[in-house]
């Protein structure tokens, strides 16, 4: 058998994995970083650019980002939390590219306006007062509003033309807004990170068992085409996307128990027509439907999907029991534990409006999927656009002392209390917030380096300017933006 020695060993190549990667390589140069991935190639699951929408979540567009609580009143926290973790992750690509260590931002990024698009009297007053207040802040300053069906066909001349006269639609755009091929970065980073001594990739590499042994370190057995290779490290990270939840159950550790996973799968609508995609220029998106998770929000986009331009339109959600777009029917079942049986139980019974509308979406007819496309772009014809399936999302099921077991559809960090494992639960808002994610990953689980050493100093060097902390100084924003745009290619309109 053969056995290796890591000090860190980072479970899964997807984006999540490989930022984590570029991060500890950054902190500790010549740190010893097992990567190991159970499929043939990197960023195959959710980091794909088909298996996910490829919107850089900046909050511009996303409305279930702006909830309204009881009294009416816009919350603006989450659309700010996840404004500042985007603006991070732009200023680390900036960063890698301006040292070499990204290739050129074309690959994986493009810059395309951000809409929201509402329908009716009600929800056009709505999003009228929501863009009043958010171009207010410095994070949304040039967020634009109109219902003038001029200014609309302008904007958005496929989702204005074939409507009927008067029909009363609004929308903002946002002209900052991008789309990012995940799988491109993905695999951007793993080319440089296969370039630094102390990095070594396994791919076709399976991660089966994991337990903590006396010595302190985790002794994994990883699987190579029925080989066993046992690797020991002091400290793992779980980002096994989708396949994480039951590897996280296998490490034994308290943290771990009471949470469970509810799958949701997805397909979309995609068009390659050049004339149709020619003619539209942004990422469009309108309101969840009701009874619907905040992540179906349906959404009509300009998409950059290797290299290639196209539209794509959805998402349709469903239901499967798999984990893993390449995983198997039985991970849901195999996920149930004597300690999270009541709470999937629950949640299922709690969430029952949520099941049936998963239910519904799976049984759509090719007419009723065309009728919601029509929706937004009215003069669709079916036969220029193609049924393609997304990645699998799998939300977090977690019990919460004195509520009960809830549905999370957010990301979660589950970590060791000693530091010396990390595991990432739940899909939204996803890769966009990957390096806000992995910061504070390394800030819990390597505390004593961020007390003594150099790590504070090299985190500083890589992202000078801390844009999470919702309350931007303008101008220090504005410096900080300036940067990354004119390394990135953005710019501010
Ligand atoms: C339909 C959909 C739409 C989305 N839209 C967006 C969006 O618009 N913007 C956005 O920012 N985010 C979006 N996301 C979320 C985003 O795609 C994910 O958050 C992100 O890709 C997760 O990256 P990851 O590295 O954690 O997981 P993955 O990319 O899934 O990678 C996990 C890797 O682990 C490997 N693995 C699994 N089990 C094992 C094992 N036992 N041993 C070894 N390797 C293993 C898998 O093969 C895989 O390569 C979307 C997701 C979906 C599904």
């Amino acid at each position: 058998m053969e056995r290796i020695q890591a000090d860190a060993v980072l479970v899964g190549a997807g984006v999540m994995g490989a930022t984590l990667a570029t991060l500890l390589q950054h902190l500790e140069p010549g740190l010893t970083v097992l990567m190991v991935e159970r499929l043939g190639r990197v960023a195959a699951e959710s980091s794909a650019a088909l298996n996910n929408a490829g919107t850089g979540h900046g909050a511009n567009c996303e409305l279930n980002y702006t909830p309204v609580d009881g009294q009416g009143r816009l919350k603006l926290h989450k659309a700010l939390a996840i404004n500042g973790a985007y603006e991070q992750s732009l200023q680390f690509w900036a960063a890698l590219v301006e040292q070499g260590a990204l290739g050129s931002p074309g690959t994986f990024l493009h810059q395309v306006p951000h809409y929201s698009l509402v329908w009716g009297e009600e929800d056009v007053a709505a999003l009228a007062q929501r863009q009043q207040r958010m171009a207010a802040l410095p994070q949304f300053a040039g967020m634009a509003f109109s219902r003038d069906p001029g200014a609309l066909g302008d904007w958005l001349p496929l989702v204005v033309e074939g409507r009927a006269a008067g029909e009363v639609m609004a929308a903002t755009r946002y002209g900052r807004g991008t789309d990012v091929d995940f799988g491109a970065l993905t695999k951007s980073m793993v080319n440089w990170l296969q370039r630094q001594p102390g990095v070594e990739l396994r791919l076709d590499h399976a991660l089966r068992r994991l337990e903590r042994g006396a010595d302190g370190l985790w002794r994994l057995d990883v699987d190579h085409g029925g080989k066993k290779v046992r690797v020991h490290s002091p400290f793992v990270f779980l980002g096994a996307g989708g396949g994480t939840l039951p590897l996280l159950q296998r490490t034994g550790l308290p943290e771990a128990r009471g949470y469970g996973g509810f799958p949701v799968s997805g397909q979309w609508l995609i068009c390659q027509a050049a004339p149709v995609v020619g003619r539209h220029w942004g990422k469009v998106y309108g309101k969840a439907p009701v009874g619907a998770p905040p992540m179906s929000m349906p959404h009509l986009d300009s998409r950059w999907i290797n290299g290639q331009r196209g539209l794509l339109f959805g998402p349709y959600a469903g239901f499967s029991s798999k984990f893993l777009k390449h995983g198997s029917l039985l991970d849901l079942p195999a996920s149930v534990r004597p300690h999270n049986l009541l709470s999937m139980v629950g949640v299922g019974l709690r969430e029952r409006r949520l099941v049936g509308y998963l239910l519904q979406q799976l049984r759509q007819s090719p007419q009723e999927r065309l009728a919601s496309l029509r929706r937004f772009f009215p003069q669709a014809r079916p036969e220029d656009w193609r049924l393609a399936v997304a990645g699998q999302r799998v939300q977090i099921i977690k019990r919460e002392p004195g509520r009960g077991a809830q549905l999370k559809l957010g990301t979660e960090v589950v970590a060791a209390a000693d530091g010396s494992l990390a595991a990432l639960l739940g899909a939204s808002p996803g890769a966009s917030t990957a390096v806000t994610v992995m910061v504070d990953l390394v800030r819990r689980c390597f505390p004593q380096r961020f007390q003594s050493g150099r790590w504070p100093q090299r985190l500083a060097q890589l992202l000078p300017y801390d844009p999470t902390t919702g309350s931007a100084d303008a101008a220090a924003l504005g410096r900080c933006r300036q940067r990354c745009d004119a390394i990135l290619g953005l710019k501010e309109v």
